[in-house]
């Protein structure tokens, strides 16, 4: 599947140019390439089916947050949750990035007291489900779980959850083009986060 994929990407010039999937961004082949190299398992789906992946598009967004997917394969490597985990969609939305992934379900992964109290935690019932959805008790609720944080630290869940947040956290003040700092820009309605050298040549770029 991924050499048709290829050759669907050489035939319309993609792999060169790193551009343009249904009219968006997408890194250069060879970056996507390396990535995929360093963390296999989380890139399992890169070049998928299109009907059970979004994986069959790689990463569309541009170049420069090449070392935030980076950095996320690496930090999950070093959590020993590479192999747990597979990417499902990875993308430029508004301007920032979007990680989509599932944990893979034949590995088991350290779920602790908190994590397998999580299924429990949602009521059925409606009244309770008011409750639960009340603003006092979602702060209550926000509290309780800080204070838990503080004397338990994070479930490994968290800890993944915490990995994708930072890389897309840090994807609002890095330019998607080339790496520098960057920070969003919206361009009616066009929202992209790039660097001041970028911005000026946008418009130069075979978008
Ligand atoms: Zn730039």
């Amino acid at each position: 599947m991924m050499e048709f994929v290829m050759q669907q990407m050489k035939s319309t010039g993609i792999e060169k140019t790193g551009i343009l999937i249904f009219g968006r961004i997408k890194m250069k082949q060879e970056l996507e390439l390396e990535l995929v190299k360093k963390y296999p398992n989380l890139f399992r789906d890169y070049g998928g089916d299109m009907r059970l992946t979004c994986m069959t598009w790689g990463m569309s967004h541009g170049d420069g947050w090449y070392d935030i997917i980076d950095e996320i394969g690496r930090k999950l490597k070093d959590l020993g949750a590479e192999d747990m985990i597979i990417a499902t969609q990875v993308k430029e939305k508004f301007g920032t990035l979007r990680f989509y992934y599932h944990y893979d379900s034949d590995k088991k992964y350290p779920k602790s007291f908190f994590d397998r109290l999580g299924r429990y935690y949602y009521p059925r019932n409606k009244l309770m489900m008011r409750i639960w959805h009340n603003k006092y008790s979602r702060g209550i609720k926000e509290c309780l779980s800080k204070i838990r944080k503080l004397i338990f630290g994070y479930t490994f869940i968290e800890k993944i959850e915490n990995i994708i947040d930072e890389a897309e956290e840090r994807s609002s003040i890095t330019c998607e083009y080339c790496g520098e700092n960057g920070k969003i820009r919206d361009n009616g309605g066009w929202i992209t986060t790039l660097c001041d050298r970028c911005e000026e040549k946008k418009w130069e770029k075979p978008i």
